[in-house]
C-alpha cells in the first residue's frame, strides 16, 4: 500500500509536470547578454543575437537580457499575445520593431515592479497583446531579473492564452488543495501527538504553499501600487524559507537514526545560510539571496541523499526507506533541472519551472507525510506497547502487596479465633507496658481460662470444642473496647490487655464479662445447647517498674487462684490488690435463672 501510494505521487508528480505543452507562433529566438544593463534599443537593435530554444536559461546572473522573436501571424485573425509566465521577472519592455529609428518604436513595459493593472494581461500570467500588421513582425523584448532568468516567452493566438491561463488557475487549484490537505493532516496530527518533527513539516508545508501561490503570480494583484520591492520579497522569502524549513525538517527526522555528528554538523552551516539571506533581503540584495538559495536547493538534496546512507541507527521507518525517498527527491530534482537547461534547442515541448515547482511540492509533501505517517504510527505502537507493560507491573505490584499483607497478618493471627496469637500478642502487649510505664498511664492485664473445658472436648468432641472456643472469643471481643489488645494464648486460654484502664476498671470489665460467659447459652450448629463458665485473674500495672513478663505472671496467679476458690470468677492480683477491698477477689458468678442464647 506504502508503495502504491509513492508510485502514484511520483507518477503524479510526472503528468503535472509536461502540462500545457502547445506550439506557438515564434519563428525564431535570440538571445543578447547586456553585462552593463545599460544598452538601449538604438544598441542592441543591429547587434548580433545567439539563436537560443524556447527557454532562455543562462543560470545566475544580475544581467539585462534582450530576446529578439520573430513571429508570424496566426491563421486567423492579427492579434498574438506574447505570453509571459516567469515570476522574477521584475521589468520586461516590449519594442515592436518598425522601419526608421529604434528610438522611435512602439514600446511597453510590465514586470513585478510595475503595477497589476497596467499588464495587457489581467489574469495570472504576464503578458502583451501585439496587433500584426503583416505575415511577420519582429519583437524585442528587454528583460531584468532579480534572479535566475529562466524565461519562457510564447507567441499565442488569444484563445490559446486564455486557454493556457485557465489551465494554469486549474494547475494551482490541484496543488493549493493536494498541499492545504496535506497541511491539516501536518496540523492535525501535531495536534494529537506534539511530535516536533510533525510540527516542523506543518510550517513547511505552510510556506511552501504561500511560495506556490507567491511564485506563481497569485499575490501580484495584491501587491499595492508603488510597493514594487514587496512583490520581491513576497516571492524570495518564501522561497528562502521553504529550504530553511526543509532543512530543519529533515535535521528533526534524521536524528533519532543517529547520523555522523560531522554531516549533523555541516547540516547546520546549510541552516546559516538562512540569517544571511534575511539581511541580503533587507539590505535590497535580492538577488544574491535568491541565488544563494538555488544553490542551496541543489546542493542540500544530494547532502541528504549522503546523510541518508550513512545512518547508524535503525528505526521507523527503514534506512532503507529513507534513502530510497531522498534519492527519489534528489533524481527528480536533477531531472527537472536537467530537462529545463537541455530544452535550448528550438523543441517544441518543454518544462516549465512552474509545473517543477507544483510537482516538487506535492512529491515532497506527499512523501514527508508518509514516512512521518509511518513514523506516528511507530511511536503509537511503543507507546501502548510500555503502558500496557506499565498496568502489568502495576498489577503484579499490587497483589505481591496483598500477598505479602495477607501473609503478615496470617502470621500474627490465630487460626481458629481470629484474634492475635501468643507471639504477636506478646509482642504488642510488651510495647504497650513499656509505654504505659514512660509515661506513665494506667493499663491492666486479665487472663482468661475457661473452666473445665476438657469436659466440653470429651462429652462433644474436639469439634464442639473448636466451636465453643470460637463463641467463647467472640463474647470476649464483644466485651472490650477496640484500642484493648486481645490474644489467644494458647489452648483454652485468652489474654486481654487493657489500655488507659487501672486495676479497678479491670476488675469491672472482668466481672462483667465472666458474668456475660456464664449466662449464654451456647448453641452448636448441631442444635447441642450448653454453657460455660470462665475463670479470670487480673493485674495492673499500678504505678510499679514492672515488665510485660511479671504482670504475665502475676495475672497468671490470680487465674490460679480463680481456679482454686471455685472457678467461674474474677481474682484480682494479690500483691496489687493488698489493700483493696477482698470483696472483689474471688467472688463466684452464679448463673442467671434463664440464660441468654447464645449461637
Ligand atoms: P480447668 O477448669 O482446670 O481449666 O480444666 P480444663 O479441663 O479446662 O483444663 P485442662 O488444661 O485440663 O484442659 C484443657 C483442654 O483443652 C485440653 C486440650 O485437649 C483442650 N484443647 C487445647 N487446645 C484445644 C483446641 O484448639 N481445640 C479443642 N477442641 N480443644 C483444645
Ligand atoms: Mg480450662
Ligand atoms: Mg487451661
Amino acid at each position: 500500500m506504502k508503495y502504491l501510494v509513492t508510485i502514484l505521487m511520483l507518477f503524479t508528480g510526472f503528468v503535472i509536470a509536461p502540462l500545457a505543452v502547445a506550439d506557438d507562433l515564434v519563428v525564431s529566438r535570440a538571445v543578447l547578454e547586456d553585462l552593463s544593463g545599460s544598452l538601449t534599443i538604438a544598441d542592441v537593435a543591429n547587434r548580433e543575437f545567439t539563436p537560443i530554444g524556447p527557454t532562455l536559461s543562462r543560470g545566475f546572473s544580475d544581467s539585462a537580457y534582450w530576446l529578439r522573436l520573430h513571429v508570424q501571424a496566426p491563421p486567423t485573425g492579427s492579434q498574438v499575445v506574447l505570453f509571459i509566465r516567469q515570476p522574477f521577472l521584475n521589468q520586461i519592455r516590449l519594442y515592436e520593431a518598425d522601419a526608421g529609428d529604434p528610438n522611435h518604436w512602439k514600446t511597453r513595459v510590465t514586470g513585478n515592479h510595475y503595477a497589476y493593472h497596467e499588464r495587457d494581461l489581467v489574469r495570472n500570467s504576464l503578458g502583451f497583446v501585439v496587433n500584426m500588421a503583416s505575415h511577420e513582425a519582429t519583437y524585442y523584448l528587454r528583460l531584468k531579473t532579480a534572479s535566475i532568468s529562466q524565461l519562457s516567452v510564447e507567441a499565442l493566438e488569444p484563445a490559446e492564452a486564455e486557454r493556457k491561463d485557465d489551465q494554469l488557475d486549474l494547475l494551482e487549484m490541484f496543488f493549493v488543495t493536494s498541499m492545504l490537505m496535506l497541511l491539516l493532516w501536518a496540523i492535525h496530527s501535531y495536534l494529537l501527538d506534539r511530535l516536533p518533527v510533525v510540527g516542523l513539516f506543518a510550517v513547511h508545508q505552510a510556506m511552501y504553499i504561500l511560495f506556490g501561490i507567491a511564485i506563481t503570480g497569485y499575490l501580484a494583484p495584491y501587491i499595492p501600487v508603488g510597493f514594487p520591492r514587496l512583490a520581491d520579497l513576497s516571492t524570495a522569502i518564501p522561497y528562502c524559507v521553504v529550504s530553511f524549513t526543509t532543512l530543519l525538517f529533515c535535521r528533526e527526522l534524521f536524528k533519532p537514526y543517529l547520523p555522523p555528528p560531522k554531516l549533523m554538523a555541516g547540516l547546520n552551516l546549510f541552516l546559516l545560510a538562512f540569517p544571511l539571506q534575511l539581511v541580503a533581503l533587507s539590505l535590497g540584495y535580492t538577488a544574491f539571496a535568491v541565488i544563494l538559495n538555488a544553490v542551496l536547493i541543489k546542493l542540500m538534496w544530494w547532502y541528504f541523499v549522503i546523510m541518508a546512507c550513512t545512518l547508524r541507527k535503525e528505526q521507523s521507518p527503514s534506512r532503507r526507506v529513507l534513502q530510497l525517498f531522498f534519492v527519489t527527491i534528489s533524481l527528480i530534482f536533477t531531472l527537472f533541472w536537467f530537462v529545463d537547461h537541455s530544452s535550448s534547442t528550438a523543441t517544441k515541448s518543454r518544462l516549465y519551472g512552474r509545473q517543477t515547482l507544483l510537482a516538487n511540492g506535492l512529491i515532497i509533501g506527499g512523501l514527508f507525510a508518509m514516512i512521518l505517517n509511518a513514523r506516528a504510527r511507530r511511536l503509537l505502537q511503543e507507546a501502548q506497547q510500555s503502558a500496557h507493560e506499565l498496568l502489568l507491573t502495576q498489577k503484579t505490584l499490587e497483589i505481591e502487596r496483598t500477598l505479602k499483607e495477607e501473609a503478615e497478618a496470617q502470621a500474627r493471627t490465630d487460626y481458629l479465633t481470629g484474634m492475635f496469637n501468643r507471639r504477636h500478642f506478646i509482642e504488642r502487649a510488651e510495647n504497650e507496658t513499656v509505654r504505659a510505664f514512660r509515661y506513665p498511664r494506667p493499663l491492666s492485664l486479665m487472663m482468661i481460662d475457661i473452666d473445665h473445658f476438657k469436659k466440653i472436648n470429651d462429652t462433644w468432641g474436639h469439634d464442639m470444642g473448636d466451636e465453643v472456643l470460637r463463641k467463647v472469643s467472640y463474647l470476649i471481643r464483644n466485651a472490650v473496647r477496640d484500642v484493648d489488645i486481645v490474644g489467644r494464648m494458647g489452648g483454652e486460654e485468652f489474654a486481654i490487655m487493657l489500655v488507659e484502664t487501672g486495676l479497678e476498671q479491670a476488675m469491672h470489665v472482668a466481672q462483667r464479662l465472666c458474668a456475660t460467659i456464664a449466662e449464654t447459652t451456647i448453641v452448636s450448629q448441631t442444635g447441642i445447647r450448653m454453657q460455660v463458665t470462665i475463670s479470670l485473674g487480673v493485674t495492673g500495672l499500678h504505678d510499679r517498674d514492672i515488665n510485660f513478663a511479671g504482670l504475665l505472671k502475676e495475672a497468671d496467679m490470680a487465674l490460679y487462684g480463680a481456679k482454686q476458690s471455685g472457678r467461674n470468677r474474677v481474682v484480682g492480683s494479690g500483691s496489687v490488690l493488698a489493700r483493696q477491698d477482698g470483696q472483689m477477689t474471688g467472688s463466684p458468678i452464679v448463673p442467671p435463672a434463664s440464660p441468654k442464647n447464645f449461637v
